[in-house]
């Protein structure tokens, strides 16, 4: 998962703006889970519209399609370090 000064960096690429305080909400440690929860997407993001504006709770779902994204290209890429392994284990080549 991207750090919180990679997600301030995505933001300020997507909106002109850092959204600090809203990435730093999401990845608190004490909370991270609970508030990475995709079911409760609907609720923090009406706090996020409500506190800071409709683009910051836009950022905050952003935030969670990141991480998701970012978890899953790290599985792909250990999937395909094993599959090379193991083809080269076996003496296969990939095509
Ligand atoms: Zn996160």
């Amino acid at each position: 998962m991207p750090s919180i000064e990679k997600h301030i960096e995505i933001s300020i690429r997507r909106t002109g703006k850092p959204y600090r305080e809203v990435h730093e909400w999401i990845d608190d440690p004490q909370h991270k889970n609970e508030r990475h929860d995709i079911t409760r997407v609907l609720e923090f993001s009406r706090i996020f519209e409500e506190k800071y504006g409709e683009e910051a709770a836009r950022e905050y779902v952003q935030h969670l399609a990141d991480d998701l994204n970012g978890k899953f290209n790290h599985l792909i890429e250990d999937v395909q370090a094993l599959v090379d392994t193991t083809l080269a284990y076996f003496g296969a080549k990939k095509q």
